[in-house]
C-alpha cells in the first residue's frame, strides 16, 4: 500500500519536473536525460522525507544516579537540509549539549537519527535550531538542551550575493538551564582544527 502511494507521488512530481525542464529549454529528446525527471523527484522526496516519515523511536539506557549532573555532548551531527526560500541545499552540522532529567539517557545513534530526520525538510535555520532544541527536550528526556547549528546555504553560496565564505551559526536553548549559557557555548565550540571541505 505504502509503495503505491510513494510511486504515485514520485511520478506526479517527475511530471512537474519534466514540465519545468521543458520551460527551461532543456532538450527532453536527449536519451541520456530521459530518467532525469524521476531522479530529481526521488531526490526531492529523499531531502524532504522528514515531512512524511514518523520520527525515529528513541531507545533509553540507564546511567548511575550520581552521573545526573554531568553534561552530555553530541558533537558534529552531519545534517542535510533545504532552505525554505529557494529549496537549495543547506549542508551543516549540529552540536547538542544536554543534561539528563532522570537516569535514563537516549542511545547516541537515536539522537543522531532524530536530528537528521528533523533536518530532512525545508527549513529556516534560525527557527529550525529553536524547534530542534524543543523537540529534543521532549524526545530525549532532558532537563535542558542547548543546540548549535553551523551550516552553509547554497542559495547564498552560488546565486544572489554569492558569498562563498559565509557560514551561518545559530543557537537555541530549551528547558531550564542550571549552568551559565557561556559555559554551554564554550563546551559546544568546535576546536577541531582540521578544515572540513565547504564548512
Ligand atoms: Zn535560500
Amino acid at each position: 500500500m505504502e509503495m503505491t502511494g510513494t510511486e504515485d507521488l514520485l511520478s506526479k512530481i517527475a511530471e512537474h519536473v519534466r514540465a519545468i525542464m521543458r520551460l527551461l529549454g532543456i532538450d527532453l529528446t536527449n536519451p541520456d536525460i530521459a530518467e532525469t525527471p524521476q531522479r530529481v523527484a526521488q531526490m526531492l522526496l529523499e531531502l524532504t522525507s522528514g515531512l512524511r516519515e514518523k520520527p525515529p523511536e528513541v531507545k533509553f539506557f540507564k546511567i548511575p544516579e550520581n552521573a545526573l549532573n554531568n553534561l552530555i555532548i553530541v558533537r558534529n551531527i552531519e545534517i542535510d537540509s533545504l532552505c525554505e526560500h529557494h529549496l537549495l541545499p543547506i549542508i551543516g552540522k549540529a552540536t547538542i549539549v544536554y543534561k539528563p532529567r532522570t537516569n535514563s539517557v537516549p542511545g547516541l545513534s537515536k539522537v543522531i537519527r532524530l536530528v537528521q530526520w528533523f533536518a530532512r525538510r525545508p527549513i529556516l535555520q534560525e527557527r529550525f535550531t529553536q524547534e530542534l532544541a524543543e523537540l529534543l527536550l521532549d524526545k530525549i528526556n532532558a532537563k535542558f538542551v542547548y543546540c548549535h547549528v553551523k551550516a552553509i546555504h547554497l542559495c547564498s553560496f552560488m546565486r544572489g550575493v554569492k558569498s562563498r565564505l559565509t557560514v551561518l551559526e545559530t543557537e537555541a536553548v530549551a528547558g531550564e538551564i542550571d549552568v551559565e549559557l557561556n559555559m554551554l557555548r564554550e563546551v559546544a565550540r568546535d576546536y577541531d582544527r582540521v578544515r572540513q571541505p565547504l564548512y
